[in-house]
């Protein structure tokens, strides 16, 4: 039986199961991919109080960390399903049940691919998802986002302040982000708006993207812009779905909702990082809310838990 089973391995359950660990409790974390996100990231330049690094580098720095106290780490495990009786039960997908007096939900999200030709090919090399994270490696070049939600006018109207020219290509033939957002993409000129686009392929010279084409979905033209990056906006999807049976209410948009000590509608069961409502989605962000929701656990703990 653990004190305090993470299930998850990126920053925020790192974070979490190191905060756990430091406080003597019994800790394990079950985590399909350790390192999460942050293993697909090419350069990380805002993990603030180191100038740069990479994904993989951080990934790694994260383990040893972890690995540096007593705790379980179980690795190539996806959780399928959550329940109480007079503890928490987390069902793997392997059949096997682990035990805990709390449970520390910290398994992330993953953006919307587009899933055309060239996108994965491309993913880290002109394709990305994070304007705060990769807006300034395009300093000065013409980019696109995809997708005219909030997300994708925020984030045209961010990357218009950087970069040469923002295109922003929208499905349907209307914007769906807030009219003050798209009064603000209005009055920049170096955004320019396309509805009724359909992203077909994303364009490369083998090492970097050069461009994308789309069809308008009125005059079933296909066109061709030349781009340095393309922004994919086309939503944030939490990875809850093994949660949809439990007590743990989430909101519409699938996300943890969690209160400002990380906890969840179900007593003992906390949640931090990109699965919650925390409102931005960055990993100091997730290894703060990691830290949290771990201390928010111990607090309950010591108030609840039989030993
Ligand atoms: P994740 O990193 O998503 O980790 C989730 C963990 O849960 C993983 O271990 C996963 O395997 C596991 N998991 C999921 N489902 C299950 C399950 N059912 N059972 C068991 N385990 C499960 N942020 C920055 O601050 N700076 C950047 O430069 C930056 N660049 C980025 C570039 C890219 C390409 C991407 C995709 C994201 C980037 N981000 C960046 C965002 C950042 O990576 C995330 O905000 C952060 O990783 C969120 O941490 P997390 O721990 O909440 O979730």
């Amino acid at each position: 039986i653990f004190d305090v089973l993470v299930v998850g391995g990126g920053p925020a359950g790192a974070s979490a199961a190191v905060y756990a660990a430091r406080k003597g409790l019994n800790t394990g974390v079950v985590a399909e991919r350790f390192g999460g996100q942050v293993a697909d990231t090419m350069s990380i330049e805002n993990f603030i109080s180191v100038k740069a690094t990479e994904g993989p580098k951080l990934v790694a720095q994260l383990e040893e960390h972890v690995k540096q106290y007593d705790v379980d780490v179980m690795a190539g495990q996806r959780a399928a399903k959550l329940s109480t009786d007079n503890l928490i039960n987390v069902e793997l997908e392997s059949g096997a049940t682990l035990k805990a007096r709390s449970v520390i939900l910290a398994t992330g999200a993953r953006w919307r691919n587009m899933n055309v030709p060239g996108e994965a090919e491309y993913k880290g090399r002109g394709v990305a998802y994070c304007p705060h994270c990769d807006g300034p490696l395009f300093k000065g070049k013409p980019v696109a986002v995809i997708g005219g939600g909030n997300s994708g006018i925020e984030a045209a109207i961010d990357l218009a302040n950087i970069v040469e020219h923002v295109t922003v290509l929208e499905f349907a033939d209307t914007l769906r982000a807030d009219d003050v957002l798209i009064k603000k993409a209005n009055s920049l000129n170096n955004i320019t708006i396309i509805k009724n686009a359909q992203t077909t392929e994303v364009l490369g010279n083998v090492s970097r993207v050069t461009g994308l084409r789309y069809i308008d979905r009125v005059s079933q033209q296909s066109n061709e812009l030349t781009l340095a990056g393309i922004f994919v906006q086309i939503g944030l999807v939490p990875n809850t779905e093994f949660l949809t049976d439990s007590a743990v209410t989430l909101t519409q948009f699938g996300e943890i909702d969690i209160d400002n000590k990380g906890a969840t509608s179900l007593p003992g069961v906390y949640a931090a990082g990109d699965a919650t409502t925390e409102p931005f989605k960055q990993i100091i962000i997730a290894m703060g809310s990691g830290a949290t929701a771990s201390l928010g656990a111990f607090d309950y703990l010591i108030r609840h838990a039989q030993q």
